[in-house]
């Protein structure tokens, strides 16, 4: 038996989308270029601050942190965000040693309520079967440096479970408020091909 179900997005709802935006656009009812900034705007800017605010309460309240990791689709929902392709989710934590990377090997599993739509490179085959053979030159490709000795998990998602990375908290977080800490969390960092970066050093 497969095991491995995915979004089962089949062609025909697809189809059909393009054909609406082919037919929006033919008719000169939307700019291309509107739609685009649009799923830009998913993409980086409205979905992820969802994931962003999740971390930064995590860092902040142990006690949430553990309620996260514990019941992770139950405390995002705590918080507000819930909903399609945010059902099922697992948080995995990043420390000093083990650094976790989601994938979704077969499409684009990606959970949605705090992320947003995931990244065109997310959906690239390369991503998808590079990060599982050779995920340490991926991580370099996004700048990310690992020392030898941290150990990568790859974590494969799916429409059952969807992966969700708790990034290692900046060394300082203790001294930061929650809106700073929240905006350090980038998308990447919550797909585990970045770390968080920590401020240049102000000598
Ligand atoms: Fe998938």
């Amino acid at each position: 038996m497969n095991t491995h179900h995915h979004s089962t997005v089949p062609s025909d709802p697809e189809l059909r989308v393009k054909a609406l935006e082919s037919l929006l656009v033919e008719k000169g009812l939307v700019d291309p270029k509107t739609l685009d900034e649009l799923v830009d705007l998913y993409e980086t800017k409205i979905g992820p601050r969802n994931g962003a605010k999740v971390v930064a309460k995590a860092w902040k309240d142990p006690e949430f942190k553990k309620y996260l990791l514990e019941k992770p689709t139950d405390a995002i929902a705590s918080i507000g965000y819930r909903g399609r392709q945010g059902e099922h989710m697992r948080v995995v934590e990043n420390t000093a040693d083990i650094h976790n990377i989601v994938v979704c090997t077969l499409c684009s599993c990606y959970p949605w309520p705090v992320l947003g739509l995931p990244p065109v490179w997310y959906k690239s085959a390369p991503y998808r079967s590079r990060v599982v053979s050779d995920p340490r030159s991926v991580l370099e490709e996004f700048g990310t440096q690992l020392a030898e000795d941290v150990e990568i998990r790859v974590w494969d998602s799916t429409s059952e479970m969807r992966y969700f990375v708790l990034p290692e908290a900046p060394a300082d977080f203790q001294n930061k408020s929650l809106d700073e800490l929240e905006s350090m969390v980038t998308r990447n960092s919550m797909i585990g091909v970045e770390k968080i970066k920590e401020p240049e050093n102000r000598s």
